[in-house]
């Protein structure tokens, strides 16, 4: 009989979504005769209050694999959220946004009432405007990794989490394998620049200036990105983004890690991590432009931003 599947996007821009169905044929494969989606809004048109609007409480079906992809920023999310938890047997946490915030949880550097003012009454593009009152779901207190909101029981992080990752989840959830998780490695453990394990020391360069590399050698010929100066976050990085194979995808592309996968482990500080990363190839951590925003770019739930006692930086 085919698992039934239900996915729902939260917080989230639906890159998520797009790596789920650049699985491609492999999941064509499963569908139907393995794989029963009995809800995914990326996809098909899905009422949460009966088909005409009959009911007056939000209702998912029932399934097996519940996959949500974004945070929590609102209270519809978090309704949302707690009724799939309700429904499902499994919850899998899919991308950066639902496993640690992602992006989105740069908000919480600022209170929601700051937000609102400079966005409605302080924007130089349009005359101020008071905040939508009505229809607009109402801002939780601050942008939330879902795990702050409901039990996960697996975590696939990435910005967005490769499609060989996904496929791997799924494949290992229909062979009965419930305890899928990802290795505890770094992006650092899967990248094969050369490393001398010193560099010049000073201050972190700016993306302004290209990394040095020989386009015409592969990247095992091309000196550590960090050690050459710039901020590359791979040491405090999970690994996964290549998929199955090949080099860290940023490091491809000859350009610093910025930490999309998230902590290496539930409950790292990659701010604090980097800090000495950055200190042990004599690099000034004090010289990040933005140091807090930067080092916590995808990571900003649990704790790791809140406000700041003034609002000085609004
Ligand atoms: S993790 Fe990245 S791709 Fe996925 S929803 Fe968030 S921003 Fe989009
Ligand atoms: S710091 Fe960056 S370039 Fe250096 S090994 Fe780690 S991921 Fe590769
Ligand atoms: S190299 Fe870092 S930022 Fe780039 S895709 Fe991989 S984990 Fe994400």
């Amino acid at each position: 009989m085919a698992v039934k599947v239900s996915s729902e996007w939260l917080n989230s821009c639906s890159g998520c979504e797009i790596s789920l169905l650049n699985i491609g044929d492999a999941i064509l494969d499963l569908i139907p005769s393995q794989i029963e989606l009995v809800h995914i809004p990326a996809l098909v048109d899905s009422k949460y209050f009966g088909a005409t609007g009959e009911s007056t409480t939000l209702e998912l079906p029932k399934a097996t694999v519940g996959i949500i992809s974004g945070g929590i920023r609102n209270h519809e999310h978090k309704e949302i959220a707690e009724e799939m938890r309700k429904k499902v047997d499994i919850l899998i946490a899919l991308g950066t946004c639902a496993t640690d915030g992602g992006i989105p949880a740069q908000a919480n550097m600022w209170k929601n009432e700051d937000i609102l003012a400079k966005v409605y009454g302080d924007c130089p593009t349009h005359a101020p405007a008071a905040p939508p009152a009505e229809v607009i779901p109402a801002y939780t207190d601050n942008v939330k990794a879902l795990d702050e909101v409901v039990k996960v029981d697996i975590f696939l992080p990435g910005c967005p989490p490769h499609p060989d990752l996904i496929a791997e989840a799924i494949l290992a959830l229909l062979a009965g394998k419930t305890d899928w998780k990802l290795e505890e490695r770094s992006v650092c453990d899967t990248c094969k620049v050369i490393r001398e394990k010193k560099g010049g020391g000073g201050s972190v360069k700016r993306s302004l200036e290209s990394v040095e590399y020989n386009p015409d050698e592969p990247i095992e010929k091309m000196r550590c990105i960090m050690e050459q100066g710039w901020l590359c976050m791979g040491t405090v990085t999970r690994a996964g983004c290549a998929g199955k194979s090949g080099a860290p995808r940023c490091i491809q592309a000859r350009m610093p890690c910025r930490g999309c996968f998230g902590p290496i482990r539930k409950g790292a500080k990659p701010m604090v991590d980097m800090m000495g990363s950055l200190a042990s190839v004599g690099l000034n951590a004090q010289s990040v432009v933005d140091r807090r925003a930067i080092l916590n770019r995808f990571v900003g739930s649990h704790g790791n931003l809140r406000p700041l006692p003034t609002k000085a930086n609004v």
